[in-house]
C-alpha cells in the first residue's frame, strides 16, 4: 500500500502567552512507495512523531492530505485507517500474558472484521512465530529482555494485518547489542511482510542501515529524500552533511579562489567555474589520502590504531572543530612524533556549501540526487505579533 503525504502541515497552538505557535510539520510532501522502508530522521524535536501520529490518525492534520493507496484517510478516525503502531516504550500491559497482548487487539474487532476464537489464536501464533516468541506465550511482560517485549509489541501491531506500520523510535530503550540485532529483525520482518513501513529514529546510523529511502527533517521542514548511499554521497546542504556520517564530517572555513578552494593558504581541490567568494568546506573523514607533501597540511595531534583503519587526529586554524578527524588505511604509515600531517583529498568526498544559505554549491563532476522543496511553498514561522491568527488556529485545533 502506498502512502501519499500531501502538503502536510502541523501547527500547534502557542502553549507561552507571548502567542508564539509551534510549526511542527511544515508542508511535508512525500509519496512512499508500496512496501517499502522509510526512515523518517532528524533531530529530537524536529516533527517526526507529530508526522507519525498525524499518519496514524492520532493527531489531526492543521492542513494537507494523507492517502492510503487512493483512500483519502486524511479525516479518519485511527481505529479505521489499519495502522500498526510500535512505540519507545514497549507500552504492553504487564499483568496480561503475552498471549493475551497480542490477542487483545483482535478481541476488539466488531461486525464483519470479528473473528472466531481459533482465528484469533491462528493469527497470534503466526505473527507471534514472525518475530520469534512463539516460545513465549504464557509469560508476563516482567519476565521477558527489553527486546522480547518489543517483539511482543511489533507482534501486537501486526497482528491486526496493518496496511501501514509505523515504529516511532522502537529500539531507544535497548541496550547497544540488543539495538543491533532487533533492527535486523525488523527489517527481516518488513520484508517478509512486505507491510509499507515509516520508521522514526534520531539515529543516523540506525537510520541509514535499516531503511530503503530515509527522509532528512530539520525543524518540521523534509531536509532530503533519497537512498541513504545517496543522501551520503550527495547532501543537499550542511545540516544534511553534519547529520550524516561516523565519525562526523570534518569542517572548513574557507574560500574559492580563481577556480580553486582554498582552506587557509593549501589549495585543496579545484572548483572550476565557481565566483570567487568565502565558502564552507565538508571533507569526509574518509576522503583523506595520506601524501608527503599533499595539498592539506595539518598539525597532527594523534594517531588512534583501530584495527583495519588508523584514525588521525588532527587541528587547523580554519577548522570548525576543535579536532579534525581522517580514517586511512592501516597500512599507512605514520611516523611518531611528526608534527605535520599532508593530504590529498578524493574529489568525491569535499563539499563546499554557501556560507550564508549553507546550502551546497555543486562542483564540477558532482550532481544533485535530491532538488530541495522550494522556500516560497512553506509556511512563515510566526511573528511573534501576529497574536490574531494563533488564536484563529486555537479555535480550529481539536484537542
Ligand atoms: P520529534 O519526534 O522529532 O522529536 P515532535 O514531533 O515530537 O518531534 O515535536 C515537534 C515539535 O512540536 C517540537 O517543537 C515539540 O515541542 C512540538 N510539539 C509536539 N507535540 C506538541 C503538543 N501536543 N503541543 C505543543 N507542541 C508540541
Ligand atoms: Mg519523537
Amino acid at each position: 500500500m502506498k502512502v501519499v503525504l500531501e502538503n502536510l502541515t502541523k501547527i500547534f497552538p502557542s502553549r507561552n502567552k507571548d502567542g508564539s505557535e509551534v510549526v511542527a510539520v511544515n508542508n511535508f510532501t512525500f509519496e512512499i512507495p508500496d512496501g517499502k522502508l522509510i526512515g523518517l530522521l532528524g533531530p529530537s524535536g524536529c516533527g517526526k512523531s507529530t508526522t507519525l501520529y498525524m499518519i496514524c490518525g492520532l493527531q489531526a492534520a492543521t492542513s494537507g492530505k494523507i492517502y492510503f493507496g487512493d483512500d483519502d484517510v486524511t479525516n479518519l478516525e485511527p481505529e479505521s485507517r489499519g495502522v500498526g503502531l510500535v512505540f519507545q516504550n514497549y507500552a504492553l500491559y504487564p499483568h496480561m500474558t503475552v498471549k493475551q497482548n497480542i490477542l487483545f487487539p483482535l478481541q476488539n474487532l466488531k461486525g464483519e472484521d470479528k473473528l472466531s476464537k481459533d482465528e484469533m489464536l491462528e493469527r497470534a501464533y503466526n505473527v507471534a512465530k514472525l518475530v520469534q516468541i512463539d516460545e513465549l506465550m504464557n509469560r508476563k511482560p516482567s519476565e521477558l529482555s527489553g527486546g522480547q517485549q518489543q517483539r511482543v509489541a511489533i507482534a501486537r501491531a501486526l497482528v491486526k494485518m496493518p496496511r501501514v506500520l509505523l515504529l516511532d523510535e522502537p529500539l531507544s530503550n535497548l541496550d547497544a547489542r540488543l539495538r543491533l540485532q532487533t533492527r535486523e529483525e525488523i527489517k527481516r520482518i518488513q520484508k517478509s511482510t512486505g507491510i509499507t513501513t515509516v520508521f522514526v529514529t534520531h539515529d543516523q546510523e540506525e537510520a541509514m542501515s535499516i531503511s530503503d529511502m530515509i527522509v532528512v527533517m530539520k525543524k518540521g521542514i523534509i531536509q532530503q529524500i533519497g537512498k541513504p548511499q545517496d543522501v551520503y554521497d550527495s547532501p543537499v546542504n550542511l545540516f544534511v552533511a553534519k547529520f550524516l556520517g561516523t565519525p562526523p564530517i570534518n569542517v572548513f572555513n574557507g574560500r574559492v579562489e580563481n577556480g580553486a578552494i582554498y582552506i587557509g593558504e593549501d589549495k585543496v581541490a579545484s572548483a572550476n567555474g565557481i565566483e570567487n567568494q568565502e565558502v564552507i568546506i565538508g571533507i569526509r573523514p574518509e576522503g583523506f589520502i595520506l601524501k608527503e607533501n599533499g595539498a592539506l597540511k595539518l598539525k597532527l595531534a594523534n594517531v588512534e590504531v583501530m584495527g583495519r583503519d588508523v584514525s588521525v587526529v588532527s587541528t587547523k586554524e580554519e577548522s570548525a572543530n576543535p579536532i579534525i578527524r581522517s580514517i586511512i588505511d592501516a597500512d599507512n604509515k605514520i611516523e611518531e612524533g611528526k608534527e605535520e600531517v599532508t593530504f590529498d583529498i578524493k574529489p568525491n568526498k569535499i563539499f563546499i556549501f554557501n556560507k550564508e544559505t549553507e546550502e551546497r554549491i555543486y562542483l564540477e563532476g558532482q550532481t544533485p540526487t535530491y532538488v530541495p522543496q522550494k522556500e516560497e511553498e512553506k509556511v512563515e514561522e510566526p511573528a511573534l505579533e501576529t497574536v490574531e491568527e494563533t488564536e484563529a488556529v486555537e479555535e480550529n485545533t481539536e484537542e
